[in-house]
């Protein structure tokens, strides 16, 4: 999402640029009349906002990349750090091992 706003963006600021160039080349034909400097300042607002985006995106998704690095053993659920397993597996797992030392408990 980030990197295609991103993409997006600079392809945006490219086509600016060349709409530009265009404009400057043919400013006394009819062609450099189509292209006016609003749409140019409209073009490129948009593309900087498209960047701006991009770059926020990419900024959010490093950050909850890191927050969700811990991941349930099992199930690869997102965890709370220092935890082995989500709240699902952790009750199999504890009743499980509740259930085998019971049931030693009763063969002794
Ligand atoms: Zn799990």
């Amino acid at each position: 999402m980030s990197a295609t706003l991103l993409r997006l963006g600079l392809w945006t600021m490219i086509l600016a640029l060349a709409l530009y160039v265009i404009d400057e080349t043919f400013a006394d034909q009819p062609i450099g009349e189509i292209i006016s400097m609003t749409l140019l300042t409209q073009v490129l607002v948009v593309a900087g906002a498209a960047i701006l985006a991009g770059i926020v995106l990419r900024i959010l998704g490093i950050g909850a990349k890191v927050v969700i690095k811990n991941r349930c053993r099992v199930c690869r659920t997102p965890i709370p750090h220092g935890a082995l397993y989500c709240r699902a597996h952790l009750r199999t797992i504890l009743h499980d091992e509740e259930d085998r030392t019971h049931s030693t408990r009763v063969r002794r």
